[in-house]
C-alpha cells in the first residue's frame, strides 16, 4: 500500500512516548485506557479545556511531564488545587509547546473542533506522527495539514473507526485499484423519522445516540450526518482520494465500519463492536493488532446486519459537505465553522434542530470562498464564518 501520510510503521512492542491533547474527552479518556493496558505506551502530556476534575483524577494514574489547561480560569484554580508536581502550562502556546518536544513519538489529538488544527500542524512540522481523532483539521485545513505531513515526512493515522476499517481493507492493497471508498453511518437517533418530525426534536433526545457514546458536539453531528460529512472529507485528504469514489451506506447496527470496493468489484469490509478502543488501539499500535480484552463480536447474536441508501433531502447537513468538496477551496474550512457555531446554538437551545442546515447553507453562501491554503486565510475564513453564523442566529 503507497499512502504519503501513512510514514508509521512501529515495530513490536516498540515504546511509544505520547502526548494526548484532550485527555478528559470521549475519546481522551478511552485512549487512556488502551494505554493503561500496554507497558510500552508511556504519557508524556495530558491536556483539557475546562475538566481539571477529570485531569486531576487522570494524575493519579498517570504521571506526564506538563500538563496544559486551555481555558484561564480553569488554569488558575488548577494550579491552586492540584497535587501535581509537573509543569503546568496554559492555552494554546502551552499546546504548542508540548508538541514540539522532541521526545514525543505519537501526538494523539483528542480534542474537539478547529482548536485542534495549529496543534497538529506545529506536531507533523515537528516531523512528529499524529494518530488524529480530531477530524475538524483535515476538514478546515485539509490541504495545508496534507502539504506539511508530506513536507515533513510525518504520518497520520486516523482513530475515527470508518478510517480505521478503510485502513484496514487497504493493508496489501494498491490505492490506484480503489474503486470506491464506502463509509457506513448509523443514521443516528433520527433515521426513521420524517422531515416534519424534525421540528421537534429536543437537546435531549439529539443527544441520545443508539450506538455510541460520545462528546456532544459529534453526537449532533450523528444526529445531523454532518458527522458523516466531516467524514467524507476527512477520508479524501486521509487516503488521498477524489470525493467521487467516496459513497454513504447506512448501515443502524455499527458492525461494520466500512468498506472498499475495488476495480474488479471485489468488497473488502472490517467489522467490530461499536467500541472506539479498537481503532484507538490499532491508531497507535498500528500495523499491530496487540491483545486487549476488549468485548467480542458475536455475530449469531447480533443475527442482522440492515443498510440502507442516506437521505440527502431529510439530512441536508452530509449533502452540504459533498457539495463543499464540489466547490473546492475553503469552502469546507466555513461549513466547519458554521457548524461548530450552529451546533453549539442547538445546545444552547438558541436554534432548533431543522435549523442547523440552514444557518450553515446561508454562510457558505455568504462568505466569500478563498482558494489559498496558508493558515492565516484558513483562519480568517473561520473566523469570518464564525461571526457570521452568529449573526444568523442571534435575528432569528
Ligand atoms: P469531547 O467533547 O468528549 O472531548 C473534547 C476534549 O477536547 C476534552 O478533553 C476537552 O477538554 C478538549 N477541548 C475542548 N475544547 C477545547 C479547546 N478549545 N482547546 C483545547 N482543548 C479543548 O469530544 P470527543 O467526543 O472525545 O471528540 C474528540 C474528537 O474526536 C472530535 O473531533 C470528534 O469528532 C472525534 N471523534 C470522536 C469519537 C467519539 O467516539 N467520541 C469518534 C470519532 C471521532
Ligand atoms: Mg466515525
Amino acid at each position: 500500500m503507497k499512502n504519503k501520510l501513512l510514514n508509521i510503521n512501529n515495530s513490536k512492542n516498540k515504546i511509544v512516548k505520547i502526548a494526548l491533547l484532550g485527555s478528559t474527552g470521549s475519546i481522551g479518556v478511552q485512549t487512556l485506557d488502551v494505554i493503561k493496558n500496554s507497558p510500552n505506551l508511556i504519557i508524556n502530556y495530558l491536556t483539557t479545556n475546562t475538566r481539571i476534575d477529570i485531569l486531576e483524577n487522570q494524575l493519579q494514574y498517570f504521571t506526564p511531564k506538563a500538563v496544559v489547561i486551555t481555558d484561564e480560569n480553569s488554569y488558575k484554580t488548577f494550579k491552586q488545587i492540584t497535587k501535581f508536581k509537573g509543569a503546568i502550562l496554559f492555552g494554546v502556546d502551552g499546546l504548542i509547546e508540548v508538541v514540539n518536544d522532541s521526545e514525543n513519538d505519537l501526538v494523539i489529538t483528542a480534542l474537539v473542533g478547529f482548536a485542534g488544527v495549529i496543534p497538529t500542524i506545529e506536531a507533523l512540522k515537528k516531523g512528529t506522527n499524529v494518530a488524529l481523532a480530531n477530524k475538524e483539521t483535515l476538514v478546515s485545513a485539509g490541504e495545508l495539514v496534507y502539504n506539511i505531513a508530506k513536507k515533513h515526512n510525518a504520518g497520520i493515522i486516523a482513530i475515527d473507526s470508518e478510517h480505521s476499517a478503510i485502513l484496514q481493507c487497504l493493508i496489501g492493497e494498491e490505492f490506484d485499484q480503489i474503486e470506491k471508498i464506502i463509509l457506513t453511518a448509523s443514521g443516528g437517533p433520527f433515521f426513521g423519522k420524517s422531515k416534519e418530525e424534525f421540528k421537534n426534536i429536543k437537546v435531549k433526545d439529539a443527544l441520545n445516540h443508539p450506538n455510541w457514546s460520545m462528546g456532544a458536539k459529534i453526537t449532533i453531528d450523528s444526529a445531523t450526518m454532518m458527522n458523516k460529512g466531516l467524514e467524507v472529507i476527512e477520508a479524501k485528504w486521509l487516503f488521498d482520494i477524489d470525493y467521487k469514489k467516496i459513497d454513504v451506506l447506512i448501515h443502524q447496527q455499527s458492525i461494520i465500519h466500512s468498506l472498499v470496493q475495488f476495480n474488479d468489484g471485489s468488497v473488502k469490509a472490517q467489522l467490530g463492536l461499536p467500541d472506539m478502543r479498537i481503532p484507538i488501539s490499532y491508531a497507535i499500535n498500528y500495523p499491530n493488532h496487540y491483545n486487549y480484552d476488549f468485548p467480542r463480536l458475536d455475530l449469531a447474536k447480533i443475527g442482522n446486519l440492515t443498510f440502507d441508501y442516506p437521505d440527502y433531502d431529510k439530512f441536508k447537513c452530509l449533502k452540504l459537505a459533498f457539495d463543499c468538496l464540489a466547490t473546492g477551496g475553503l469552502a469546507p474550512t466555513i461549513l466547519n465553522a458554521s457548524n461548530e457555531i450552529a451546533v453549539n446554538a442547538f445546545l444552547n437551545e438558541q436554534i432548533n434542530f431543522e435549523q442547523i442546515p440552514i444557518c450553515i447553507e446561508e454562510t457558505l453562501n455568504s462568505i466569500e470562498n478563498k482558494f489559498d491554503n496558508d493558515l492565516e486565510t484558513i483562519i480568517e475564513i473561520d473566523k469570518q464564518s464564525r461571526k457570521y453564523t452568529s449573526k444568523i442566529i442571534s435575528k432569528l
